[in-house]
Order: structure tokens, then sequence, then C-alpha cells
């Protein structure tokens, strides 16, 4: 069949569906079908770009030329993107067809989606329930086959976690593998953009349009981008897979802690060997990720201020007023509340005693992953302590939800690449298992799940 045929089946089922899940922010239906009739054309001339036809969503926090790109944000509702993130341009270079932008949390800050502008995402497992955050709108896009495949982004686990939640398969890759120009900025030495699908082989294929130096991002890797597909089926036997005792302490629900065994028990019987290691400072990751990640926000969004684009106000008095009444109407709750933290913890007076202290704590949190890796070749462990929780449950409770990032969080401040894939069920809802590799070792994450898938 045509990609004119392929496209208009996913873009059929989200206007029958979509309404269910909230999953999409824009649909830009007519753009996608001229796209998927040139990559038609394209293939009847003989030309095979790597995706040519081929339907993907993006979350809304890469900038799409022409098209709203608003980051969940009421800030950026009226933000038309005069640029192409390099991930969406690279995505065009190999013929992929773009169905529109998915919801995700506001500026990315959440773990469950109920912070968008646009309204919660639904889990289209149990529509009482969160499908995480941030990246929920791809991670339900794809669970609901609303899209094939699509684009999410990782701070602190926003490509895992919503995976790990709605049955699918998350890749954040190694800091610097993918580039981050033109994603909106959450907290820049921990952002990254990695591919959300249904198995492995579709990640790595993903992988392979999506990494790569960029002259763009001065944080982008010059290292050579390996064929992520070329290794999906190497033997696993030899392999020694880590444990983190800290990752199968209390607060992991029971029945989680059952499936990963048993995933466990898979690896072993492909012929890997297990090993318990400790990472001694896993609890010091969310306090210190949230003096981090804040800290860095708080600088990132100052850059929105009703003058140059984005919302502002009605009638200012003056430029203060401008400023001040643009950002108190523009920002939700939870973003007044990281740049509330992140001004606090970088201010003079308590640098010393918040950033700093933070900045050393995260050093402690790198070595563990870094003397762990001396000693066996990949980590894993669940990726959320909890199944779904129900949509409004803990969204007046910020610490609890902070909570639920307890697993995915050292590995952004860490830089490593880390991956969710469905690994059974939990109360009778999805549940991930996260695999977690030494710097730049996607190809073994993504060999690692394909084996098992
Ligand atoms: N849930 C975490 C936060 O709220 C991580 C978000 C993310 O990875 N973008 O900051």
């Amino acid at each position: 069949f045509s990609s004119v045929e392929l496209t208009q089946h996913y873009l059929d089922r989200i206007k029958q569906l979509d309404g269910n899940y909230n999953s999409y922010i824009t649909v830009t239906a007519e753009q996608a079908l001229a796209q998927a009739q040139a990559a038609d054309q394209a293939r009847s001339q003989g030309e095979h770009a790597l995706l040519s036809g081929i339907p993907i969503a993006h979350k809304d926090i890469f900038c799409t030329s022409g098209v709203k790109t608003s980051c969940g944000s009421k800030m950026l509702d009226n933000f038309i993107a005069p640029y192409d993130a390099t991930v969406i341009e690279k995505f065009q270079q190999a013929g992929a067809v773009s169905l529109g932008k998915t919801n995700m949390d506001e500026f990315a800050m959440g773990s469950s989606n109920e912070s968008s502008f646009y309204g919660p995402v639904k889990n289209p497992w149990n529509t009482d329930t969160v499908p995480g955050g941030s990246s929920g709108g791809s991670a339900a896009a794809v669970a609901a086959q609303l899209a094939p495949a699509a684009t999410g982004t990782d701070t602190g686990g926003s490509i895992r976690q919503p995976a790990a939640l709605c049955g699918i398969t998350g890749l954040k890759p190694t800091y610097g593998r993918v580039s981050r120009f033109g994603m909106i900025a959450f907290a820049s030495s921990l952002d990254q953009a990695g591919p959300m699908t249904r198995s492995a082989e579709d990640a790595a294929l993903l992988m392979n349009v999506m990494a790569g130096l960029d002259e763009k991002d001065s944080t982008s890797a010059d290292k050579a981008v390996p064929d992520y597909c070329a290794d999906l089926n190497q033997d696993l036997t030899g392999m020694t897979i880590g444990l983190p005792k800290e990752y199968f302490g209390k607060g992991l629900n029971a029945e989680i802690e059952h499936s990963v065994q048993a995933a466990i028990k898979e690896y072993e019987n492909l012929g890997a060997t297990v090993k318990e290691i400790s990472l001694p400072h896993t609890e010091l990751a969310v306090p210190c990720y949230y003096i981090i990640a804040p800290s860095e926000a708080s600088a990132n969004l100052s850059r929105f201020d009703g003058v140059r684009y984005g919302y502002r106000c009605e009638d200012p008095e003056d430029l203060y007023d401008l400023y001040t009444r643009s950002r108190a109407e523009g920002f939700g709750d939870e973003v007044k509340r990281r740049i509330l933290v992140g001004t606090y913890a970088l201010s003079a007076g308590f640098y010393d005693a918040y950033y700093k202290k933070a900045q050393q704590i995260r050093r402690l949190i790198k070595n563990d992953f870094v003397n762990a890796f001396k000693e066996v070749d990949i980590i894993m462990g669940p990726t959320t302590p909890n199944p779904a929780f129900n949509l409004g449950e803990k969204s007046n409770d910020p610490v609890t939800m902070y909570l639920e990032d307890i697993y995915t969080l050292s590995v952004n401040l860490a830089g490593l690449p880390g991956m969710s894939i469905p690994a059974g069920f939990a109360d009778n809802k999805p549940t991930g298992l996260q695999l977690i590799g030494n710097y730049f070792e996607e190809a073994r994450l993504l060999n690692a799940a394909h084996r098992f898938q």
C-alpha cells in the first residue's frame, strides 16, 4: 500500500479515537498527506530514504516550521515556530511523514501529563489513569495506534516512564547523542530526545535517523553513529546484568517487582549472568534533580517575557507590568513552582548550600554508575515504582509525584542511555523493565531489548 493510504489510516484513527485520549495537540492532516504523496512519488522514481512515507508523531516540544509549537503551555499557544528543530529536519530528510504534535506536560515538567494547558492525556489501557509524563501524548498515541512511532524527550524520565505506563518501548540516548537544537529547553544539561515505539527494532530505526553530531548544538557528541539495526540479534551469552539492590527496596510495588524478576530470569535463559550491585547514592537522586532541573529551568524560562514571542497580557500599564502579568497568566502552577525553586536555589547566599551541593552529589551519582560498569555490561531494574495511577490522584501532592521518578532521574544526572521495554503487567496495568547502558552503548540496549521481545 501507499504512504498516502497508510497516512490516511492513521489520520482516520486519530479522528475517531483521539477524543478519548487527547494525545495530540495539533494534527497536520493536509501537510501529512502532501508529504505522503511526495514520498510515494519519490519511491516510484526509485528513491529510498530510510523512513520514506512512514508517519511519525512529534512531541510538541520540537520546533516545527509553520506549525504551532506550544510545549504544552498557554505561554506558547500562539507560537508558530519559524524554523525546524534538527530532529524534525532529520526525519524530513529521511522521508518520514509528520502526523502532528503530541500533548505533553507544560514545558515537560511532570510525570502524569496533567500539567498540560491542553488538558490531561488519558492512558489508552485504562482511561481513568494517567499515561505518565511528560511525553504522555507520544506514549498514548503509540499505544493506541494513533501513530506507529513518536519522538519524545527525557530530562528525568519523560520517555521511559510514560513508555512503561503505556506498555511501549522508549529510549533515552546518552546525553549529546541527539541534537537539542530547536527542542525547547527545560534543563539543558539533562534534556535528551529519543524514540518511542512499539518495538526495539523500530527504536533502532528511529535512532539511525535521530543520532549524530550537529554543529548547531555544541553539546552534541562528535562520535560516529553506528547502524543501530545491525546488532539487534547478537547472542546475549556472557552478558553480565547488574541489579542495583537500591532499586528493589521498599516503595516498589510487589507485582512490578515480580514482573521485573521474571524478565531477568528470561535473560538468564538467554545466557546472561546476573550480579547484585550497589548504587549507594540512589536516594539522593530526587533531591539532587529537584535542585538542578529547576535551577536550569528558571534560567531557560526567563526568555518568555511577553515581548519577543508567546503570550502577552492585555493592556499592560508599563514594561514591568507586561513582564510580570504575561508570566503570571502564561505559566501554569507546576512551571511557576519550578521557577521559584530554581531562582531561590541559584540566588546569592543560597547557591553554595543548594546548587553547588547538588552538583557535587550529581558527581557522586555518576561515579556510582562508572564503578558499576567496571563489573557489569548492563544494569536492569524497574522503570517506575508503581503502575499508572488515577488521574487527579497525585496532582495536589507534587512531592509524591516527584518520587515516581526515583529510578529514572539518576540516569539523566549521569548522562547515560536508558531504555524502558514492556515487561508484563502489575494490577492489570503495563509495567516497564528499565535497561541502563554505559555511555554511547545504545546498540547494546537495543540488542538486549530486541532479544527479549
Ligand atoms: N518528571 C520529571 C520532572 O517533572 C521529569 C520530566 C522530564 O523528563 N521531562 O521534571
